[in-house]
Order: structure tokens, then sequence, then C-alpha cells
């Protein structure tokens, strides 16, 4: 069988068809994922920034206020009090300012004057913090960088200049913020928006250092080389996606802390955002799954089903040729498909025509017309072919005695009516047992397939008698002279085979005609050759 060349109808569909459905899926599921991501990466930035807007919002206000606080306090008692009166005065203000974890006043020297929540042995030491001795430098309200107060506690410190009565420099009322403690920032902060998909917030003081972090153990620490931070240190807030220290990818909102000069930020890791981005996508694609696994065996039906005329035509089309018989019909299909029943009808009436034409042609080559006995051509393939398969057989030259006299007396159309009625007896009389043909003119030739030589004289003998005892369509009986030979009885090929059996029917005409002569050749001529 010949190897099939291009692809067929049914596969090429269905190629294009998977093709398209996984396309679809691919693209659908990029897109899906690329919205999705875009719009959780949305979410998450306004909700962590609602967020640090309120906390920054919550934290300045209470500056404010403690800032006021101070400052109302501060004068108060700069007024002459006994140590007693300022320690209760101190007390009752921490507890109205709960978000201090010590209150204290220290004199422009650097002394500690009187506190709450101050142990009470510092009553009277000198204070050499960073905090103190810029708040007494520069005698003006402060918020501290975080420092490390006399007794080792990193704090920050809010503080407010006191003047005494003659309205000199008195030294400054301060309240700390202790970040190792629980401190405002933990009130505040102590819950992110949802701890539990690993968002936290921390806040930096305005020279980038934690104030606060989830973290105790990096509070304090001074955090350098932050995109977030450096934008807060300019005083913008904003939302970023970044590497953070730790080099982790985080999705970061920040509001600056206007009162304070701080920052607050709180961050969630981008691959909580894309984890569940990915989650989501994948349910997507498992819902899609079975719908587009059912549609695919849909169309590889359907496909199959429109394909299925078209393989069939195919298919037979391939067994076409001439030489197949006509009991080979077209299969029949049940096409759904226009363009299938129309191919089918049009091979079907092509092959109905083609048949007929080469069964007419190849009549027409192989017959005489006028007769409808074989031509002369066919007559020798017949001789050819049974020479080729050895087979042995015997040649009736015939030829119709004075046929030119019937031409002549009843007129040339008499005269093929003679020859038909000569035809139709050898039809009659051989059947399909002779091969019979109508060599040319009035010339007729038989061909007897049998070893026995005898049978042929016999059948030659049967004809011409037939025609002498029998009235032809002039009327009267037209005769035959016949000449016989065999192969191999007598002839080695073809040509001699003829030409001794054509001698011998000549060999009639002269012995007085309406005669059957045999020629077994003289004795074999040794000049002979076989073909
Ligand atoms: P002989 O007995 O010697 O064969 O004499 P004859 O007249 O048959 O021989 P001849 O060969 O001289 O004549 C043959 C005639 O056959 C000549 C021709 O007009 C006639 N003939 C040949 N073919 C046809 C044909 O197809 N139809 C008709 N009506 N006549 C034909
Ligand atoms: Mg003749
Ligand atoms: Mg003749």
């Amino acid at each position: 069988m010949r190897a099939k060349k291009g692809l067929t109808l049914r596969s090429t569909v269905n190629t294009i068809v998977l093709i398209a459905v996984l396309a679809t899926v691919v693209i659908s599921t990029v897109i899906a994922y690329r919205s999705e991501k875009q719009s959780l990466t949305r979410t998450t930035f306004q909700l962590n920034h609602v967020y640090t807007e309120k906390i920054s919002d919550t934290v300045n206000n209470l500056f404010v206020n403690m800032k006021q606080s101070l400052q109302v306090t501060g004068e108060y008692l700069s007024k002459d009090l006994t140590r007693e009166d300022l320690h209760e005065q101190l007390e009752r203000f921490q507890r109205g300012n709960p978000s201090f974890n010590a209150v204290f006043i220290v004199d422009s020297n650097g002394h500690i004057v009187e506190g709450s929540n101050v142990e009470p042995s510092a009553r009277g030491t000198k204070v050499n913090s960073v905090g103190t001795l810029q708040a007494i430098k520069e005698q003006r309200p402060l918020i501290s960088e975080p420092y490390l107060s006399g007794t080792n506690k990193l704090i920050v410190m809010i503080s407010q200049p006191i003047k005494d009565a003659n309205g000199q420099y008195a030294g400054y009322i301060g309240g700390s913020i202790r970040l190792h403690e629980t401190n405002i920032f933990q009130t505040i902060l102590g819950t992110a928006p949802s701890q539990d998909n690993g968002t936290y917030a921390y806040v930096v003081s305005s020279s980038g250092r934690l104030l606060y972090h989830p973290d105790p153990n990096r509070i304090g620490e001074l955090v350098v080389g932050n995109e977030v931070i450096n934008d807060l240190m300019a005083g913008n807030g904003g939302t970023k996606r970044i590497i953070n220290t730790k080099g982790n990818d985080m999705l970061a909102s920040y509001s600056y802390i206007q009162e304070a000069g701080w920052g607050i930020v709180s961050q969630t890791p981008t691959d909580v955002v894309l984890n569940s981005t990915r989650k989501l996508v994948m349910k997507i694609v498992l819902y899609m799954l079975p719908a587009l696994l059912i549609f695919m065996a849909v169309i590889y039906w359907i496909v199959g089903k429109v394909a299925a005329p078209f393989s069939k035509l195919a298919q037979f089309a391939t067994l076409l040729s001439p030489t197949q018989s006509s009991s080979d019909e077209l299969p029949k299909i049940n096409a759904w498909n226009y363009e299938a029943n129309v191919l089918h009808k049009a091979l079907a009436r092509a092959i109905r025509h083609f048949r007929y034409q080469f069964e007419s042609l190849s009549i027409e080559a192989q017959t005489d017309p006028l007769t409808g006995l074989f031509n002369r051509r066919t007559m020798d393939h017949f001789v050819q072919n049974w020479i080729a398969q050895k087979a042995s057989f015997s040649m009736l030259v015939m030829d119709l005695d004075n046929f030119k006299q019937v031409n002549d007396t009843y007129g040339h159309d008499k005269g093929d009516d003679v020859l038909k009625y000569l035809a139709s007896s050898l039809q009659r009389l051989f059947g399909e047992n002779h091969v019979c043909c109508r060599f040319g003119g009035e010339e007729f030739v038989v061909l007897v397939l049998d070893e026995d030589f005898n049978k042929a004289i016999e059948d030659a003998e049967l004809i011409r008698k037939f025609m002498a005892e029998t009235k032809s369509p002039t009327g009267s009986a037209v005769t035959l002279s016949i000449g016989v030979s065999h192969y191999p009885g007598f002839a080695h090929n073809a040509d001699q085979l003829f030409r001794l059996a054509d001698e011998a029917m000549y060999r009639a005409k002269r012995s007085g005609r309406n005669r059957v002569e045999l020629e077994q050749g003289a004795g074999f001529d040794s000049t002979e050759k076989t073909s």
C-alpha cells in the first residue's frame, strides 16, 4: 500500500481544535492570573495604606495632646511646690497620659528633680543622656531620637521647657516612651490588619531608627538603604513593592507622622498575594477542565462524523482503477455535510460515466462494427497470448466465394447483410467456445483452442456445410473456402500459423471453392524461425 501523503481531515481538524482549546486555556489563565494579581496587589496596598493613614492620624493627634499637656503641666509645676506635691502632680499627670512610661522634671543643669514612675534613687542625679543634653541645649519643645536613658533603657523623650517665676529657663518636663516596654506603639499597632498572612507594621524615627517593630530585637536598629524609609524621611507617604532589609519581596504602604517626623510602614509579603492568586487561578482551571474535556470529546465526535464520509470517499478513491470491477460500488455515506453529499453524488456520476466510456471504448477497440465479431487486432492478441501461454490451438482462415459477384448482383448493402449473416452463423455454431474474428473485407478467422487438430477440421466442415446448405440474405447460399492449420502442431509462430492457414485457404479456392483444406507445412521448413 502506498504511504499516505498529507494529514487526514479528521486529524487536521482535531489538531486545530486541540491547539485552539489549549491556547484558550493558556491565554485565559495568563489573563486571569495577571488581573487577579493586579487587583489583589492593589487591594493589599489599599488595606495597608488605609491602616497606616489611620495610625498616622491617631499618633499625630496623640502627640499634639501630649505636647499640650506637657506644656500646661510644665507651666503649672514651675510654681513653687513641695517635693511631695510635685511628685503627686506628676503621678496624676502620668495617669492622665498613659502614653508616657514615665514623666519627670529635669533642672537646667540636668539633675532629675522629681518624677513619676522614676526610680526614687534617680532623684537628684545628673543625667548625661543624649536626650537630656539636647533638651537643655536647645531649650525648646523636642521629640528626641531613640537614646539610652540614665537607667539604660532605650527611650524616646518628648520634652517641653519650663520657665521660672522670672521667666528664666529652669529645665524641662519630659515624658518618656520606653521602646522595650509596653508602650503606645504596642497599644496602637498591637493589631496589624491581618497578621496571619504575614502582614506587619513598624515605626521609624526621622533618622531611620526603628521605634517599633514586631521583632523586639530590631527596635533601635538603624534601617538604611530602604526606599520606603528614604521616602518617609523626605516626608512622603505612599505604596511600593520593595525588597526589605531581610531580602524579602514586600508590598509596603506607608504614611508620614507629621507631628513627630516619624513614619509608619505596614507591609505584606508579595508571596502571600502571588500564592493566593495562584490558588485562585488553579481553581479556575480546575473548574474549566471538565467542561473543556466534554467540549473536546463532543468536538472529536462531531469531527469524526463530518470527516467519516470524506474518509470513505478518499479510501474508495485510492482503490479506483480501470481494472476495478463494476461490482466495487461506491460506499454509502450518511453525511450531514452538504459538501460530502455533493462530492458523493459527483463521484458516483463520474464513476458511472467513466465505466461506461471505458467499457464502450474497449468494446469499440476490440470488435468489428459491422458484424460485432472481434477485429483483427484482438485476434492477434489472442494468438500472442495463447502462444505465450504455450496453448495448443487451430486457426481457420475463411473467405466468401465470389463475393464480388454478390455485391455486383445484389448491391453493397446486401453484401453487408451476407457478412453479418456469416458472423451470426459463426457465433451460433461456435458460441463462446471459439474466438471468431472478422479479419478484413469478406475474410474471417476462427481460433479453436484444442490440442486435437481433427476437432478444428470438423468445425471448419460444420460451418462450410452450414453456409452451403442454407440460404443467405440474397435468397441463395453463399459458400466459403476454408484453410486450417495448427499451433504448435504445424507452425512455430503466429506469422507462420497464419501463412499456412491462408495458403490452405487459397488452395481450397484453387481446388474449386466451397472446400476445407489443411496446411501441415512442408515438413517444417528449416528456414522458419520461431518468434
Ligand atoms: P473469390 O472467390 O476468389 O474470393 O472471389 P471474390 O469475388 O470473393 O474475391 P475478390 O477478393 O476479388 O472480391 C472481394 C470483394 O469483397 C471485393 C469487395 O468489393 C468486397 N468487399 C470487401 N469488403 C466488403 C464489405 O465490407 N462489404 C461489402 N458489401 N463488400 C465488401
Ligand atoms: Mg477475398
Ligand atoms: Mg472471396
